[in-house]
Parts: C-alpha cells; structure tokens; sequence
C-alpha cells in the first residue's frame, strides 16, 4: 500500500472540518492550540504511526486547495527524503 502524507496550509485554512470527515483513517483533526491569521483553528496531520495513504480525499474536498499531498508507492523513504528539501515526490492535489 502507498504511504503518504500532507501538507497544510493553515493560513488557507478556515476550519470548515471537511477534510475531517472525508479522511477514512480519521487522521485529520483541528489543531484547538492555533490560531490562523483569520482566528481559525487550522487543520492538522496527526498521523503518529504512518497510516497516510496518500488517497488524497482531503485535499479533493478542502474548498479553499489548503492540503498537499504527498504519495510514494512503496515505503516511505523517498517522502521523507522530500519532505526533508520540502520538494513533492507526487503532487496528487494542491
Ligand atoms: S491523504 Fe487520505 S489518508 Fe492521508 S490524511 Fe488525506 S484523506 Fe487521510
Ligand atoms: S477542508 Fe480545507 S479549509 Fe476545511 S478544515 Fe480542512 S484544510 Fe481547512
């Protein structure tokens, strides 16, 4: 299975919580200790064991295009690596 991850925008951000329910791993959450420049709390990424598939669901239905996705297909070392130069392996959606 892939393995992915995301990038968040929190100041595209308007806490609209969509992505929440669209993830199927429940792995997005809004983070309640942010605040965005608009007095959002932004989503967040909490995905402590790698359970990203990279499906991209959240991203397809953020209204305001705030999630990145990142995707690589076999393990997850060349997401790491690009999230290390903060270069995308595969842009699925932005
Ligand atoms: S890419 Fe898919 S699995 Fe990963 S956080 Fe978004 S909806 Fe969840
Ligand atoms: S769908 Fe987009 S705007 Fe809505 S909470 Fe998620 S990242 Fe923020």
């Amino acid at each position: 299975m892939a393995h992915g991850t995301i990038w968040i925008d929190v100041e595209r951000c308007k806490g609209c919580e969509l992505c929440i329910a669209a993830c199927p791993h429940g792995l997005v959450h809004l983070d309640p200790t942010q605040l965005n420049a608009k007095g959002y709390h932004p989503a967040q990424l909490n995905d402590p064991i790698g359970r990203c598939t990279g499906c991209a669901l959240c991203a397809v239905v953020c209204p305001d295009v705030a999630i990145r996705v990142y995707r690589e297909p076999r393990g997850k070392r060349a997401v790491d690596r690009a999230l290390a130069v903060q270069q995308p392996v595969e842009v699925v959606a932005v």
